[in-house]
């Protein structure tokens, strides 16, 4: 043996020591689901984790036991979340937006021995219960209530749990490949897949994603996750903010635009994380509440893509650095971040905007490359266009109880993305795979739409599909979300394309819609948009 290093595993355990030890003082703030809010520390968080983690083992769970969460983002998540993975077992966190049947189905397939509920969930828990085939234990995220108790026989409390529990349990060492986390794809087609995260894949993903060309999340930050903890790990927040013991603050169950902006003026927040659609209710409360949002630096901005609009908009009305970024939840769930190079800063300052528009560039420990129909490489020259394959530390290697089904294409994961990649490899998602838009032979690009489309001052949302067409098999039409009190004119959105885009790209149609349907995890169902206008241009 030639190495002479240290080894010890990459174990969650030691994020929550770190934070705990070194950031003992540190405050979080967290919204209290049934209202008003309560201050904690890392330390206190760390220390109520090493109590769950006692807590759990002495209930007699076995290694790796699925311990899943019903829960928003809140302190005493953030205490599971250490606490059970910390203990060896796995946080398995569920989607509350998921149809009760895929409930059912997912908390059985887990396996899932315990279920720890916010109050919020209580009649939902109750309702479904008798279908759960493995619980032993249902916990309600907060002193017991007598409602929860009467809806649900036997639930404990966890701050009774917690209380009988040891604040100087000592974790336990294992295997850095062991299972952590799992979190289920929402499969708009097919049960839900799991995605089983593990201690390593964690900690590798938490120093990329700390990296200054990352998301650069430091000690100095308040950072507010509002993307969340039930869809892939708040995109691994919680890890990361314990790593370098910044600031949290939790924002609970309501993510209106109301409600952030008071947490991000009240609290300082530095960098907030989310999809784009709450930042349009961000955006849309900021304006008409008169706030500058001043402390605020950063937005991290994924999910699906971000509009250029949204970028200037909080970069020349709030002074908000936007970052964007791509992932999956089978990614952990960062895939890329974009950080301009030093070359850029010497452009033009209308090119430097245009380079930030894109998905950006992975992080060490993860690849990307794009292959065409016959799996064969595609030249990485910002033109070709192709299917997004990736590898890397935290990337999924099979489903969880799937072994048996391969997914791999030679050791790379197909995204079912389809994107270009430039010659320094910053990525563009042109679409999911099945909903890029064919026309006459020609792929047009329905996010390149909807991002021109959602920059009109009279629309508050838009979705761009294809449906039939007599001549050219597909075309684009265009579902608009009017703006309160507006009443677009369609030739007049139409024309906002002109100039933009090539014009055999404008869309044939503009059909107006009330909201624009959309799946768990906020993506739009353009399944359902397409069935619905199936035959507008050819009836
Ligand atoms: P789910 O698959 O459960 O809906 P994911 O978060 O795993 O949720 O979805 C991943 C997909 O979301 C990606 O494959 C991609 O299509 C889309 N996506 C994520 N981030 C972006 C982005 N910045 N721009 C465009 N699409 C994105």
């Amino acid at each position: 043996m030639l190495g002479q290093m240290m080894t010890a595993p990459l174990l969650i355990s030691s994020l929550i020591d770190h934070a705990g030890r070194y950031h003992g003082d540190t405050r979080i703030l967290s919204v209290n689901t049934g209202g008003g809010t309560e201050e904690t520390t890392w330390g206190t968080v760390a220390a109520n984790a090493r109590r769950l983690g006692s807590a759990l083992t002495a209930m007699g769970l076995e290694p790796q036991a699925r311990c899943a969460t019903i829960a928003w983002n809140n302190r005493r998540h953030l205490e599971i979340y250490f606490g059970t993975s910390g203990a060896g077992f796995v946080c398995h966190t569920i989607n509350p937006r998921l149809f009760p049947e895929q409930l059912v189905y997912i908390i059985n397939h887990a396996e899932d021995r315990v279920l720890f509920i916010d109050e919020t969930f209580v009649p939902l828990v109750a309702k479904l219960r008798d279908q759960f085939t493995t619980l032993t234990a249902i916990v309600l995220m907060g002193p017991m209530t007598d409602a929860a108790a009467a809806a649900i026989p036997g639930i404990v409390s966890y701050d009774d749990l917690i209380a009988g529990g040891d604040a100087g349990f000592v974790w336990p060492v294992f295997d850095e490949t062991t299972a952590s986390s799992l979190c289920y794809t929402s499969g708009t087609t097919g049960n839900p897949k799991g995605v089983l995260y593990s201690h390593r894949s964690t900690l590798l993903h938490s120093f990329a994603a700390n990296t200054a060309d990352g998301l650069a999340i430091t000690s100095r930050d308040v950072v507010l996750p509002v993307v969340p903890m039930f869809h892939v790990n708040a995109w691994g927040v919680p890890y990361c903010a314990a790593m370098v013991g910044a600031q949290l603050v939790m924002p609970g169950p309501n993510l209106d635009g109301e409600s952030l902006v008071r947490l991000i003026d009240g609290q300082k927040v530095t960098v907030a994380l989310g999809v784009p659609t709450i930042w349009l209710g961000l955006l849309g409360h900021a304006r008409a509440a008169g706030s500058k949002l001043v402390t605020l630096e950063r937005t991290v901005v994924g999910g699906s893509a971000c509009p250029p609009s949204m970028i200037t908009t909080f970069r020349e009305e709030y002074g908000v650095d936007t970052i964007h970024a791509w992932g999956m939840s089978e990614m952990s769930p960062l895939g890329s971040v974009n950080r301009p190079l030093a070359k850029h800063g010497t452009l033009p300052v209308e090119q430097q905007h245009r380079v930030r528009e894109s998905q950006g560039r992975p992080p060490f420990g993860v690849e990307l490359k794009i292959v065409g129909d016959d799996g064969q490489d595609l030249p990485h020259d910002g033109k070709t266009q192709g299917d997004l394959l990736v590898r890397g530390h935290w990337v999924l290697d099979s489903y969880f109880r799937m072994h048996d089904t391969p997914i791999l294409q030679d050791g790379w994961f197909p995204t079912g993305d389809v994107a270009t990649l430039d010659p320094d490899g910053f990525l563009t998602i042109r679409d999911r795979s099945k909903d890029i838009i064919k026309s006459g032979g020609e792929w047009i690009s329905s996010v390149e739409l909807e991002n021109i489309a959602i920059a009109h001052p009279q629309l508050s949302d838009a979705a761009v599909v294809g449906v039939a067409h007599p001549k050219w098999d597909e075309r684009p039409i265009l579902v608009a979300v009017p703006a309160p009190g507006q009443t677009p004119d369609p030739e007049d959105l139409l024309a906002f394309f002109d100039g933009k885009i090539a014009k055999w790209q404008v869309p044939d149609k503009v059909v107006f819609i009330d909201v624009l349907p959309r799946n768990a995890t906020g993506k739009v169902l353009k399944r359902n948009l397409r069935d619905q206008f199936a035959g507008v241009l050819t009836e």
